[in-house]
């Protein structure tokens, strides 16, 4: 898809509904990120005679039967993933160490969910699993790559702002559509972490929310 990417209508009905504020902002992912996913996915996958081939960044065409290794069709993995959601989002892990490095951010911050769920109607599920994790902040469901909404999401705030995710495609979306954002690539799951090659826009690769809380923090400091 070419950058940088406009904001989808429906996700700029849902940042319409937040309220005004000149905070400086973290914009953060889900899966992978705050809920555990690679995990559950491959739990998933070898339920069903399937594996990833490589631990490797994309579902299409890495996703495969496990006897032949022939990748599923970009529609099968499409459909999986929505089998998988409606599965299980009632009930993935938290990512340790979330909940508290995101409520002591949101002593100085505004925290924003921005995940992309296949399959909308999952998102009053995962609403109320973040809230009983002690995560109660908004969740806005986009799809596709994130920079338009990130872009959308800044606008009108004169402090800092902070994207993090796991997906290098979102990174490269947000780096097009606000490149002065700080941006964390955070992957949960150790294996597809060390197999990623940071991308120069990249100003932190990490899976430990502890040390993301004290990057984020010295952020401020360092404008202090
Ligand atoms: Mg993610």
């Amino acid at each position: 898809m070419p950058e940088p990417t406009p904001v989808l209508p429906e996700v700029l009905a849902q940042i319409r509904t937040l309220p005004p504020s000149d905070r400086p902002l973290v914009i953060c992912d889900v899966d992978e990120v705050i809920l555990h996913l690679i995990a559950h996915l491959e739990d998933y996958l070898h339920q069903r005679d399937l594996k990833f081939l490589k631990h490797e960044y994309r579902f299409t065409g890495n996703i495969a039967r496990r006897e032949d290794d022939v990748p599923l069709q970009a529609d099968e993995v499409r459909q999986h993933l929505i089998w998988f959601f409606d599965e299980v989002s009632h009930e993935q892990d938290m990512v340790p160490g979330a909940s508290a490095a995101l409520n002591d951010l949101a002593q100085g911050w505004d925290i924003v969910l921005l995940t992309n769920l296949p399959g909308g109607h999952n998102k009053p599920r995962r609403e109320r699993l973040l809230a009983g994790m002690g995560i109660p902040y908004p969740v806005l469901t986009n799809s596709g790559p994130k920079g338009g909404a990130v872009a959308v999401l800044a606008a009108n705030r004169p402090g800092p702002v902070v994207f993090i995710d796991d997906s290098p495609t979102n990174h490269k979306s947000v780096n097009a559509s606000l490149p002065s954002a700080a941006q964390i690539q955070f992957i949960a799951d150790p294996r597809f972490r060390a197999a990623v090659e940071p991308e120069a826009h990249i100003d932190l690769l990490t899976g430990d929310w502890q040390e993301t809380a004290v990057f984020i923090d010295n952020l401020l400091r360092s404008r202090a």
